[in-house]
């Protein structure tokens, strides 16, 4: 552990390492969310929502490959088990029960508006106190924030076909 890292950090350290646990486990969900998604996803557009679907897994696993590495740097521990991800997670898991591509676009946008309220109230509790985890995760949240829009643009896709066909 980088002792004089750790020691300009000017807040509490251990709630500031739960918090990007919480954080860390929301991406993994995130992350599987995306990718059993892409697989199972039915309907129009099928082709350009699973080359987004996939695309938000592997950025969403680079969050985690963030965050963790920031926890370790704070000398925090990483969750170790996927049991914890469901016990502390802020956003959740929707399984993609319903297979329909508006219903994934829906859940998956749903998703990534919890992020950016998550990420944006960690943006205010970092901003004075930890300079480093704030510029990381202001780069998390860039990206949600790309991710909504990306998604919200396909469902716009989507309706304005189905809307032609009527
Ligand atoms: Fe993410
Ligand atoms: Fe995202
Ligand atoms: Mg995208």
């Amino acid at each position: 552990m980088g002792q004089k890292g750790r020691s300009i950090v000017k807040m509490d350290v251990d709630k500031l390492i739960n918090l990007l646990n919480k954080a860390l486990s929301d991406e993994w969900l995130a992350y599987y969310q995306y990718w059993i998604g892409a697989k199972v996803v039915k309907g129009p557009m099928k082709d350009a929502v699973i080359s987004e679907l996939n695309l938000h897994a592997t950025e969403e696993l680079s969050h985690a490959e963030l965050l963790a590495t920031r926890i370790i740097q704070l000398g925090g521990t990483p969750v170790l088990s996927p049991e914890e991800w469901l016990k502390i997670t802020g956003c959740g898991y929707d399984a993609p029960a319903d297979q329909y591509v508006e219903k994934i676009l829906d859940q998956n946008i749903k998703g990534e508006q919890c992020a950016i309220n998550y990420y944006s109230g960690l943006l205010d509790k970092t901003r004075e106190g930890d300079p480093v985890t704030y510029n990381i995760i202001l780069t998390i949240l860039s990206q949600e924030v790309e991710h909504e829009e990306d998604l919200s643009a396909l469902k716009e896709d989507l309706d304005l076909m189905l809307e032609r066909r009527r």
